[in-house]
């Protein structure tokens, strides 16, 4: 049979995690002849071969592609030609081509832990070992294309070795850029608070090593930054990391060796499982073990723990040496950013660490580590950073002009969007001082440069205060598009779904700036993807007293919820929470709220958590925003099959859930001595039943859509999960790899905004 020609053009993360490599191998396995390159928007194949053997090499493609590769788009077309000789790896494509291919850094693979455990490979004990399927890659990109000499090991001159691997085609480090030994790469060093010198090399890991297993604290440069390190089973160490990096009740990730010594500490599941080993390897939110050895400082109260697999060599080899589990936490002080320089990390870390384990191979991108937790069975990316960032998402409709999306204010990102693809840039915070607010500029202006995207349009928040709205609006183009924030929770769903018609989107989340210029957050939009958005419902709004002073002491919310509900006469006594609170300040709040002073409405179902959770848990203040929602949340007894009652209000558009009984029955249970799990577990299911109702009447009226569930509140998976098994009809559709917070947003406000500016085109 005549050999036919084939062009496959794939999509995905298929640069710089070794698939050149494979596809050469295979090709040559099933007899194709032919090349293959990288270029903008992935890899292109072009194979000669008969129709069957064609067959087959696509197929294996899929289905043996290397570990960190994820194939999202495969296609092809039959082409004319003569087929070549052999089949070659040609160089990646043109100047004049854009060329996006820094792919993420890639957790140490089990070829090359085999490796540094071996006494007999030259490898043996090296942290910085890595090939074409792991090690660092964003991280250390100081430019496109993804080639040595634009990283910062491009000071490393590789040995004959290495370079004989590097060139070697079946190699399995042929063009692996990061390449090292401990003959020419990078050494390790540690240094004290001082910055003298204690030790390289080998005898600097036993030392830091030894420093942990004595309750020190130790400053560890790893992939995207410093970690802060000590014994995460040793109370006293534990919590003074706490107090020098002021960071009160915060859980703190805790890094395992393997998936053996994660489940001393969680009963996992299959999922959670496969989460924690993914290539990402993401800090994983799992349920504790009654018989943990961890610090209960690690995470005070809170069942959950976050866990994370040791993701280089370095943390391998760390984690052996120190014989427990150590926290791995963000070198910060809390709300800066993470630290990632050599020289600031001394200056700012001087109080916080003991020890500097530290290595000459530069960073030059900071990149946190992501979250993530199994929702509904499927993991669900929380925070975005390490191993995602800067992998594209592919979008349904291909953006008209470039636009850049800056996002809100916590847990911030932005976003690219530019061709068929938006790109989430790394978490870096809450852009709530300058520090944090530089590193993001920075990061953004790094994206563009990357990406060679000059953008046309600039997508922001509708809150005027927000720095990332100033930073939209000074910037030089001249197209900008407010963005409402829910409206662009809902559209990062869509858009994460790839969804080309309507969603009605629940964005339920802690607060957001309304298109009436008060605080939204427990809404119902019919959403489409031509930028239209339909209010639907929303929840009753809940009084503020103090503004934003009540997101930390809750009892305010707390009292004015039970103010509303018992119309102005509520059993304030028979509540232990209002015993904790000074009289005075409850006098003072009680007239504020009277005189309707000083306080904003809210309709934000995390006021909501945070009204019932200090009620139902008797905690009077969040020591972080969010917390005394979290804690409620993870009080519920799932096993609870009861539910308050509510009112739906329906006579004119936005209808409003409105949870003056549901609170009325909730302190009736709490004074008959019922307790949290009980009460919580009837809260969320009430929460449930209203949705529900609206989501069924929302179908009458307005017709049949997928319906999508976003927005901080979602992080919950009891809400998450009584809503998908209450909407069984329905298309449900859940965040998985865009966050569901606010860490999201910036997707949302970049489709809308592609979608606003067409209309002006
Ligand atoms: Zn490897
Ligand atoms: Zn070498
Ligand atoms: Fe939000």
């Amino acid at each position: 049979m005549e050999p036919s020609g084939q062009r496959l053009t794939l999509r995905g993360i298929v640069q710089g995690v070794g698939f050149r490599p494979f596809v050469l191998r295979l090709a040559r396995e099933c007899g194709v002849s032919g090349r293959v390159w990288n270029h903008a928007a992935g890899v292109t194949i072009e194979g000669f071969a008969n129709a069957e053997v064609l067959a087959t090499f696509t197929r294996r493609l899929r289905t043996e592609a290397p570990p960190g590769a994820r194939i999202d788009d495969l296609s092809s077309e039959a082409m004319a030609g003569t087929a070549p000789a052999a089949f070659t790896i040609e160089p990646s494509g043109a100047a004049a081509e854009r060329v996006v291919s820094i792919p993420p850094d890639l957790a140490v693979c089990d070829d090359c832990l085999a490796e540094i455990a071996d006494p007999a490979a030259r490898r043996y004990r090296y942290p910085f070992t890595n090939c074409t399927a792991c090690g660092p890659r964003f991280t250390i990109a100081r430019d496109v294309p993804w080639d040595r000499p634009a990283t910062t090991m491009a000071g490393f001159a590789m040995c004959d070795a290495c370079r004989a691997e590097f060139e070697g085609p079946g190699d399995r480090r042929f063009h692996a850029q990061p390449i090292a030994c401990p003959a020419c790469g990078p050494r390790l060093r540690l240094v004290d608070a001082g910055g003298h010198p204690l030790g390289e090399g080998d005898a600097a890991l036993r030392a830091a090593a030894r420093a942990l297993r004595a309750g020190g604290i130790v400053a560890v440069k790893g992939l995207g930054g410093f970690h802060l390190a000590c014994d995460a089973t040793f109370a006293p160490a534990v919590s003074r990391l706490r107090e020098r990096k002021r960071r009160e009740q915060k859980p703190l990730a805790v890094m395992v060796r393997d998936l053996a010594a994660a489940a001393r500490h969680a009963d996992l599941r299959e999922e959670e499982r496969a989460l924690l080993r993914s290539p990402a390897r993401p800090v994983v939110l799992v349920e504790r073990r009654h018989d943990s050895r961890l610090a209960p400082g690690v995470a005070p109260d809170n069942p959950l723990v976050g866990l994370l697999l040791a993701y280089t060599p370095l943390h391998h080899l760390l984690l052996e040496a120190a014989q427990r589990p150590l926290v791995m936490t963000s070198a910060n002080l809390s709300e800066e950013p993470l630290c990632w320089r050599d020289d600031e990390a001394r200056e700012r870390l001087r109080g916080l660490a003991d020890l500097f384990l530290v290595h000459d191979r530069e960073i030059v991108a900071p990149c946190d580590d992501s979250v993530a937790r199994c929702i509904a069975g499927a993991p669900t990316l929380l925070r975005r950073a390490r191993g995602h960032v800067p992998g594209a998402l592919p979008v349904a409709r291909p953006f008209a002009r470039p636009v850049l999306a800056c996002g809100a204010l916590l847990k911030n990102t932005f976003c690219v969007g530019a061709g068929a693809a938006a790109h989430l840039g790394p978490h870096v915070g809450d852009l709530e001082n300058v520090a944090t607010l530089d590193a993001w500029e920075a990061a953004i202006e790094r994206a563009l440069r990357f990406l060679r995207v000059t953008p046309e349009v600039v997508a922001h928040d509708l809150h005027p205060e927000y720095a990332s709205t100033r930073y939209a609006l000074a910037r030089p183009e001249p197209l900008k598009v407010a963005v409402q924030h829910h409206h662009a929770h809902v559209a990062a769903l869509m858009a994460e779904h790839r969804l080309e018609d309507r969603l009605l989107g629940l964005a339920w989340d802690g607060t957001g700036h309304g298109t009436d210029g008060t605080a939204w957050g427990g809404e119902f939009l019919l959403v489409g993807a031509d930028g239209s958005c339909e209010r639907i419902a929303t929840f009753r709004p809940l009084a503020m007293a103090g503004g934003d002073r009540a997101v930390r002491e809750v009892w305010r919310l707390a009292l004015a919820l039970v103010e509303d509900a018992f119309d102005g006469a509520p059993p304030t006594a028979a509540l232990a929470l209002f015993d904790a609170v000074p009289r005075h300040d409850l006098h003072v709040v009680r007239q504020m709220l009277a005189s309707d002073l000083n306080t904003p409405r809210a309709r934000g179902v995390g006021r909501y958590f945070d009204a019932f959770g200090a009620l139902g848990l008797v905690r009077a203040r969040s020591s972080y925003e969010g917390e005394v929602a979290l804690l409620w949340n993870v009080a519920a007894d799932p096993a609870e099959p009861g539910r308050y009652p509510f009112h739906l209000h329906t006579r004119h558009l936005p209808w409003e859930i409105d949870l003056r009984l549901t609170a009325r029955a909730a302190v009736r249970d709490l004074m008959d001595g019922r307790g949290a799990p009980t009460v919580s577990a009837r809260f969320h299911r009430t929460l449930v039943a209203a949705a529900e109702e609206v989501v069924r009447l929302a179908a009458r009226h307005h017709g049949r859509t997928p319906v999508g569930l976003t927005g901080g509140c979602f992080q919950n998976p009891l809400l998450a999960e009584g809503l998908l098994a209450a909407l069984g009809g329905f298309d449900v559709r859940l965040h998985r790899e865009v966050p569901p917070g606010d860490g999201g947003l910036a997707l949302g406000q970049a489709v809308v905004a592609d979608a606003v500016a067409r209309k002006s085109l």
